[in-house]
């Protein structure tokens, strides 16, 4: 296998023999997506106000559960000036300016960093955050490494499953804490996607990793994993800001699906080959970064005949 003509060539100094979340995720959604964009290293260009936004409220709900672990928070006036000298810090980036936009963008960022602090870190007990893990396996050359967002302790309590199965306190076997991972929110999340029946599948795979991260971490061997409780922390940036939780309960079979792409990756990184999947939502210039670079042009023409084809009876 390893001998097998590469179709792309790289240097594959960008992976230092370590599969990460990211490549990961990207993978899931298009393998010719993440050669385009790790191994190519496609540009992304300008980085649109949202992605800033995204990430500074991500660095503030780190900062918060840090200093709540240490016992120490920062009270609303505290969040407020805070909040504000970061924002004002990327304004070059977010690039506002002095604008009434930039005022109104400052105001949301703070109202969602207050609503974050009041109905998620107020009422968690961070025992890790920012939690770095990596992953060996014997029979590959590639580890998988990330960082975990938080190990929160599991209070007593029931949470169900994407099944609707009910799990309590005693059932997370052997895990004393839950997995959380924030992600910003335009609208509410949908009732499928909040539920966890069909969650996304490269967002289902990150549940997934950074449970067998956190496991891993913790000291426990891969092939003793049972089952872990994680939360998506929606922060929902709508008109009225709101936190809303989504528990999944990742299996053993949820791993083994985990480690069955990381072994497609490898064997991608290894024969180059990276296929395009252009069947989602994702395919299309706004959202894939390489969409001009990728052969999916092609594809479009044969799917425009196939359909020409179709209406012409
Ligand atoms: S345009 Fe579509 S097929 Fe091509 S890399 Fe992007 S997501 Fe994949």
């Amino acid at each position: 296998m390893t001998d097998a003509p590469k179709l792309y060539h790289w240097s594959d100094k960008q992976f230092k023999n370590e599969i990460h979340m990211s490549h990961l995720s990207t993978y899931c959604r298009c393998p010719q997506q993440m050669y385009q964009k790790y191994i190519r290293g496609i540009e992304s260009g300008k980085k649109s106000p949202e992605l800033v936004t995204g990430s500074l409220q991500h660095d503030f709900m780190k900062k918060q559960l840090r200093l709540k672990r240490d016992g120490n928070t920062m009270n609303s006036d505290e969040i407020r000036d805070y909040v504000a000298d970061q924002v004002e810090e990327k304004a070059v980036l977010l690039d506002m300016g002095d604008s009434e936009q930039f005022k109104r963008n400052k105001d949301k960022m703070i109202e969602q960093s207050i609503v974050l602090d009041q109905d998620y870190i107020s009422k968690v007990t961070p025992i890790f955050v920012e939690r770095p893990f990596e992953v060996h396996f014997s029979d590959l050359d590639y580890s998988f490494a990330g960082q975990i967002d938080t190990n929160r302790a599991i209070k007593k309590g029931v949470y169900k499953d994407a099944s609707g199965i009910e799990y309590n306190e005693q059932k997370i076997q052997n895990q004393h804490y839950a997995v959380d991972d924030l992600k910003t929110s335009a609208a509410s999340p949908s009732q499928n996607k909040f539920f966890g029946f069909n969650p996304k599948p490269e967002h289902w795979l990150q549940h997934a990793g950074y449970s067998l991260g956190s496991w891993i971490a913790a000291g426990f061997k891969a092939s003793a994993f049972q089952q872990t409780l994680n939360t998506t922390v929606y922060l929902v940036k709508t008109k009225t800001p709101q936190v809303k939780l989504a528990n999944f309960i990742v299996t053993k079979n949820d791993i083994r699906f985990l480690y069955e792409m990381i072994s497609s990756l490898e064997k991608s990184l290894k024969t180059g080959l990276f296929p395009q999947n252009p069947l989602g939502w994702w395919c299309n210039p706004e959202r894939c970064e390489a969409f001009y670079k990728c052969r999916r042009k092609e594809i479009i023409s044969f799917e425009s005949l196939f359909y020409k084809e179709k209406e012409n009876g």
